[in-house]
């Protein structure tokens, strides 16, 4: 296998990662950046392809401004390039259309971004049914709707953000069912001002859905889709403070689509492999890694940036990336331990701030409790290798404690996605069965290939 090698490989060009590449780049350090996708800018400043530009709206100044940094960086870039695996913590294994490669790098930096969180509900599995993330990845990367006649169910930002994005597309919306309560952001303004930027934009989304008369239901969480073969109906229901269902508050929606958005998990399975402690976030519901002040994980030279290391957004991506760059720069002797903190200094200040803003959020937009009430025992828990609630109801009445014991008694866990889809909503059934916390019921077991790769660029060995 071919084997390149670098001061620094940065898995991810979002803004964490681009931010990192260019930053250590600055300073004389060598560096690849690879990304799955053909153009730099990870989900928030992703790019059609070159034949939609005419069509497509500009990604913004701040996009655009990181990608002219990259490109008058000498950074070496690697797109449409997947790491798939890791055997040393200094070796990611990689990937290209079908040729397999190995990228060597004294630091690596992980800056792999978030994926929607998975909530099963029954009939979540038939055609029709998308994250809120897939649907504005559809709309930005190829612009298209996915339906005609659609409903919104989840909580949070990116909820607001693309149901605004469709309503402004031309799509009929149906309503947009919201888990948090009216006004749920009253109650947090002084950690809210910590952005007032943000929650400027915030607003603005929310106003554009309310210019185009978008129904918007709160306290409101989806019960179950319903349809022959694909989407034909959903229903949604109230649920009061405790997250409790209400009864009689049930109401059905005739739509060909769902766009469902709980909120973003961070992508840690390739920290995983390459060994770094995680811990479970209570806050966010989700594992992340265990890092110091410059980023850096528990597996010395391995820092994890962005989005993938706590889902904060792309301010605090960008700054998180920067600082490890600089960290890494320092660590290589390319700049100075003072000069490399006064620069860190402004950056750690307004991450600093912007942590008393995503608290608020996060207090504002939490996972709401007993969202897994609605899954039936036929409900399918793991879609690559439909797993039904049953399945994992009878194995944890045989004894399963943990969930790598449910992933080999039951195969949930082991298709395609290795687990981004279902081990979340696992933990969750197996931590309400047993009585104990997900935090120590420890997080999903992880194998290479943490993405899908095709079997002949693994068996090439030429
Ligand atoms: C689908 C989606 C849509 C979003 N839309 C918005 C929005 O409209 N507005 C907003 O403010 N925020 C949005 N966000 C949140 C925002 O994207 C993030 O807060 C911000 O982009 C985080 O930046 P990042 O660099 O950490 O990660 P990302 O921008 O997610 O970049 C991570 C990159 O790493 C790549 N990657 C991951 N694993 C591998 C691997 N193994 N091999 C190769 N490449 C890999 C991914 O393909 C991606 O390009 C969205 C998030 C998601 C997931």
């Amino acid at each position: 296998v071919k084997q390149e090698s670098f001061d620094l490989v940065v898995v991810g060009a979002g803004p964490a990662g681009i931010s990192a590449a260019v930053e250590a780049s600055r300073w004389g350090v060598s560096v690849a950046l690879v990304d799955e996708n053909p153009a730099p800018g990870g989900n928030i400043y992703r790019q059609p392809p070159k034949e939609f530009a005419p069509l497509a709206p500009s990604a913004g100044e701040r996009g655009a401004a990181l990608r002219r940094a990259l490109d008058a960086s000498p950074v070496r870039r690697f797109p449409e390039t997947t790491v798939w695996g890791a055997f040393r913590p200094d070796v990611l294994e990689a990937v290209r259309g079908g040729d397999s490669f190995a990228l060597e790098g004294r630091f690596v930096i992980v800056a792999a971004g978030a994926y929607d969180r998975p909530v099963p509900v029954p009939g979540w599995t038939l055609p029709g049914v998308l994250t809120v993330g897939g649907a504005q990845t559809l709309l930005k990367g190829q612009r298209m709707l996915p339906g005609r006649r659609i409903l919104f169910a989840g909580t949070g930002p990116l909820l607001l953000v693309v149901a605004a994005q469709y309503a402004e597309a031309g799509a009929e919306i149906v309503a947009v069912a919201d888990a948090a309560r009216i006004g749920s952001l009253a109650g947090h303004v002084p950690g809210l001002l910590s952005a007032p930027a943000l929650l400027r934009d915030g607003m603005r989304y929310r106003w554009r859905l309310l210019r185009r008369r978008v129904p918007w239901l709160s306290q409101s969480v989806l019960l179950r889709v319903e349809g022959r073969g694909e989407v034909e109906s959903a229903s949604i229901v109230q649920i009061d403070d405790s997250g409790q269902r209400r009864t009689g508050t049930e109401r059905r929606f005739e739509v060909d689509t769902v766009c469902v958005g709980y909120g973003l998990v961070p992508s840690v399975e390739l920290l995983q492999l390459l060994g770094c402690a995680l811990r479970y976030d209570e806050a966010a519901a989700c594992w992340i890694p265990r890092r110091n002040d410059d980023f850096e994980t528990s597996v010395p030279s391995v820092f994890a940036v962005g989005d993938g290391a706590g889902v904060a957004g792309a301010v605090v991506a960008a700054d998180e990336g920067r600082v490890a760059g600089l960290a890494v720069a320092r660590a290589l002797g390319r700049i100075g331990p003072p000069e490399a903190q006064r620069l860190q200094r402004p950056l750690r200040r307004r991450l600093r701030r912007l942590a008393r803003f995503r608290a608020a959020m996060e207090a504002a937009y939490g996972l709401p409790q007993h969202l897994l009430d609605g899954v039936t025992a036929d409900t399918i828990v793991c879609r690559c290798e439909e797993v039904r609630r049953r399945e994992i109801d009878e194995a944890i009445g045989d004894g399963a404690l943990t969930p790598a014991q449910l992933k080999a008694w039951t195969r949930v866990g082991m298709g395609p996605c290795q687990g981004r889809m279902c081990s979340l909503p696992v933990a969750e059934l197996l931590s309400r069965s047993t009585e104990r916390p997900i935090a120590e019921l420890g997080p999903p077991s992880v194998r290479p290939p943490v993405k899908p790769v095709p079997i002949g660029a693994l068996t090439d060995t030429d």
